[in-house]
């Protein structure tokens, strides 16, 4: 009888560099698993990332049959699911990459125990990161807590190992009767939106899977990367890779990214010079700086890093996070940010950080809220870069941006969307507004409002604070949870 493996798919949903995969298919025939977690504790997805897994595992399915295999699906807690599966069709091996999050960490610690009890070998491997967690400490051997630093040992590592091609061919495993009773089909699992159907948006802006994310890092390389530096703080246009959902899902992977982008400087493909790609490979460091966070602070996501932040005195206030969410503070740039997110499932990151902050400090609600609309709203959605970024900007994270220091939404506007072509995108009722008035249409005067169509309170809201009130009240409230 041939060897009988299984690869179970999650963050990893790509054939090329994938290790975990490779070893299933050098072993023998493989069962192609993936599994929607629904009953175990992890955090279960947002509705914008159930829409992007949909798309992403339909393009997987597609890529396994292309070489010989079949994608096989299955719906609820992956801790009864694999040894039940294993059992039942008699496999050897069972595969997978590794997640970093306390709640997936503990659920496959749980499955190996069974399945190791049962004689069925388990491998796994690093899919998702250029360095594991534990790999990169301080000289004694803590975490690090510091970005530069963390980032400088990370890098006198060397450089990741080569990424590994996708298998020529995956043989299928022909599934019992037992196997083919529990699986169903894509459409089965109901996850893309129908009524109401809000993914226009998403669908437009979006090709999800392993060949549109190989198609953005070639265009990101051969295009944005040449002034990167300077030009990832622009909303304006397009300035940035858009590879975070598809790092997110593993539709790539860091090892890829890593050498595609020394290959198109050496090579010269790329016109961009040697610093916007180390400045391109931080942002990537940053990632894993997240993850290393996340991993040795299980809490991340609902407990401050710093803990002097838990009598921090937040405001719950219902009608303002809705102003927030639907972009309809007054503020142009906070406002485009958030229907960007509502629409696209993406928001670029320096208005990530804008609108961060006003929620944050200006109207001082509790960044978990925040993080939670962020969490059902994005495609990228992931649990260490969204709760680590927020802690970040709320101050209460490691290496964060200090508490007092407060965006003010109008300069950031003017600086990093100068000419207003970013907030005239996303919020077309003021986009007959002067470049002078576009981040600020409540100082534009009555026959400026008059001519561009806009009623403020009425067309476009007023401010829902003042600029200077909400600030001295983000810094009160600071200066309390310090005893000052
Ligand atoms: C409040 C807030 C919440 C965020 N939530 C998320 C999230 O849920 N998921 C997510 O992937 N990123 C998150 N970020 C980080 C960052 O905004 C996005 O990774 C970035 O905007 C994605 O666009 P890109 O792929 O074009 O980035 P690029 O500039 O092309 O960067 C390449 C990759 O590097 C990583 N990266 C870039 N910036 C950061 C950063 N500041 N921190 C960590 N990794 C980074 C991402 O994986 C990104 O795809 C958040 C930032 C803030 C301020």
């Amino acid at each position: 009888m041939t060897a009988r493996s299984l690869h179970w798919f999650r963050d990893d949903l790509r054939l090329a560099d994938n290790p975990a995969l490779a070893a299933a298919v050098a072993h023998g025939a493989v069962l192609c698993l993936y599994v929607f977690d629904e009953g175990s504790s992890r955090r279960q997805l947002g509705g914008a990332s159930r829409w992007w897994l949909a798309r992403s595992l339909k393009s997987l399915a597609a890529s396994i049959q292309a070489r010989g295999g079949e994608l096989v699906i299955m719906r609820g807690d992956p801790a009864d699911i694999l040894p039940r599966v294993a059992e039942a069709a008699d496999i050897a091996l069972v595969t997978w990459s590794r997640r970093y999050d306390a709640g997936s960490i503990a659920l496959d610690s749980a499955i190996k125990t069974k399945l190791v009890a049962a004689a069925t070998k388990v491998e796994s491997f690093n899919a998702s990161l250029l360095n594991e967690p534990w790999q990169v400490t301080t000289k004694t051997g803590d975490p690090m807590k510091v970005f530069t630093p963390y980032w400088r040992a990370a890098r006198e590592r060397g450089d990741p190992p080569a990424p590994l091609p996708a298998p020529v061919r995956i043989e299928a495993l022909k599934l019992p009767a037992a196997v083919q009773a529990m699986t169903m089909s894509l459409g089965d699992l109901a996850l893309e939106p129908s009524e109401p159907d809000w993914a226009g948006g998403l669908r437009d802006a979006w090709t999800p899977g392993e060949d549109g994310a190989a198609a953005r890092l070639h265009d990101f390389l051969t295009g944005q990367l040449d002034g990167y530096g300077e030009g990832r703080n622009r909303p304006d246009y397009v300035s940035t890779s858009r590879l975070s959902p598809s790092l997110r899902f593993g539709e790539i992977g860091p090892r890829q990214i890593w050498h595609a982008t020394r290959s198109a400087i050496e090579s010269g493909k790329a016109q961009a010079g040697a610093g916007d790609a180390e400045k391109f490979l931080s942002e990537i460091g940053w990632r894993e700086f997240s993850y290393h966070l996340l991993f040795y602070n299980p809490d991340l996501a609902t407990k401050n890093y710093n803990r002097r932040f838990d009598v921090f005195p937040w405001r719950q206030d219902d009608v303002a996070l809705s102003a927030w969410q639907r972009g309809r503070t007054g503020y142009p740039i906070v406002d485009a940010g958030l229907r960007e997110l509502w629409t696209m499932g993406w928001m670029h990151n320096r208005v990530r950080m804008i609108v961060a902050s006003f929620l944050i400090k200006h109207l001082l609600i509790d960044w978990r809220q925040g993080e939670a609309w962020f969490w059902d709203t994005l495609v990228d959605a992931d649990p260490a870069n969204n709760t680590a970024s927020w802690q970040w900007v709320a101050g209460s994270g490691a290496d964060a941006a200090p508490y007092y220091r407060i965006f003010n939404p109008v300069t950031q506007g003017l600086k990093f969307d100068p000419k207003g072509g970013y907030v005239r995108r996303w919020i077309p009722e003021i986009a007959g507004l002067d470049d002078s008035v576009i981040h600020e249409p409540w100082k534009a005067d009555a026959s400026s409002l008059r001519r561009a169509g806009v009623v403020l309170g009425d067309t476009y809201p007023r401010p829902i604070v003042d600029l200077d009130v909400g600030r001295k009240r983000a810094l009160e409230a600071l200066a309390s949870t310090r005893g000052d």
